[in-house]
């Protein structure tokens, strides 16, 4: 017998790309960033140590949603902070799909995303990429079961990027609100955020883990109307960031030329990467996020990726029903790339 409820039976759970505990490795499968965060982070973490942990923190992390708001160009009331992206995810699922609803997302991208319409009891909905790696209308289309649809922009593993004139069209053409999963947009040419103020469907999700070194930290930021913030606080944890971590991002995101010149380094590591794959016979999709997706046009590549593990760098392998295989490489330094490339070769 079982104490759970059943859908929570059936479900399969989400895995995390592999995390070793032991041991040297090259880590390029879950394009974590290579480079320390700015070193004003450190400082503010001491502080709040300074000044001690007894008290709870702030509910709304207000120093980072000012500091946020300055650089997004929007007003801090638009800002809500979560533990990671990932729980920002999770409340909005909550918050907008019930049982027997529907999400949907695009195929292949990321897959937490069926898990969390799964813990609703909801149905997930996979709209494929067209072999461009553009969308369907279809994917702007949805009838009254449809509450929320997920597109991770750039996405993951193809590290391709839907123009943001596309994206309004489909909001506006959906009977629901639509979240752009920006978790790589520091790594690419345009974003969303502008299209939050025209329409109230768009809702802009960042973290703090990629571009800004912090995966460990565990922070991340919905940009969404002042109405839809305020419905969602109504459902998060009173206290879902921590002192430590308000303090951390709110030094993190007040530092721009850090950002600025570590992101430069990913992204000329980033097309030294591409050129090379392909000169080894790789046919790598061109990338605006931290990673190259690298499909293999005549040769399978899980022998690849167990070569390398065995060789103690980890890439990402993916393989997608009725899409195909391909090794996801995060973007390291230019050693990590060339020590990839190296035994790829
Ligand atoms: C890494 C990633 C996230 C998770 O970000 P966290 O802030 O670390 O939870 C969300 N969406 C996509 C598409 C990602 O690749």
């Amino acid at each position: 017998m079982s104490y759970f409820r059943p859908h929570i039976d059936s479900l399969a759970g989400y895995t995390p790309g592999e995390q070793p505990q032991a041991g040297k490795f090259i880590k390029l499968n879950t394009n974590e960033n290579p480079y320390p965060p700015s070193p004003n982070v450190k400082q503010a973490i001491l502080a709040v140590l300074d000044r001690g942990l007894e008290k709870y923190p702030d509910p709304m992390a207000n120093s980072f949603r000012i500091r946020a708001a300055q650089v997004l160009g929007v007003e801090p009331e638009w800002i809500l902070c979560g533990n990671g992206s990932d729980e920002i995810l999770t409340i909005l699922t909550r918050a907008f799909v019930g049982e027997g609803d529907r999400l949907r997302l695009p195929y292949p991208s990321y897959i937490l995303y069926r898990t969390l319409a799964e813990i609703q009891g909801a149905t997930s909905e996979e709209v494929r990429f067209n072999a461009d790696w553009s969308l369907p209308a279809a994917f702007g289309q949805g009838d009254g079961k449809l509450k929320l649809v997920f597109l991770p922009n750039p996405n993951s593993p193809s590290g391709t990027f839907i123009a943001p004139d596309k994206i309004l069209e489909f909001a506006r053409s959906l009977p629901c609100p639509l979240l752009v999963d920006e978790a790589y947009a520091d790594f690419a040419s345009d974003n969303c955020v502008r299209l939050v103020k025209e329409c109230d469907k768009i809702m802009v999700s960042r973290t703090l883990s990629k571009s800004y070194s912090l995966a460990g930290l565990r922070f991340g930021f919905l940009v969404a109307q002042p109405h839809i913030i305020e419905g969602l606080v109504k459902i998060k944890d009173s206290y879902n960031c921590d002192a430590l971590s308000i303090a951390a991002a709110t030094a993190a995101i007040d530092d721009q030329s850090h950002l600025v010149a570590n992101t430069a380094k990913i992204l000329a590591t980033r097309s030294r990467l591409e050129t090379k794959a392909r000169e080894l016979g790789f046919a790598p999709i061109p990338s605006q996020a931290n990673f190259v997706w690298c499909p293999h046009p005549s040769q399978p590549v899980k022998p690849l990726y167990e070569r390398l593990k065995a060789n103690r760098i980890l890439v990402r392998y993916m393989n997608y029903a009725g899409w195909g295989e391909g090794l996801r490489i995060s973007v390291g330094t230019d050693e990590q790339v060339d020590a990839c490339l190296a035994l790829l070769a």
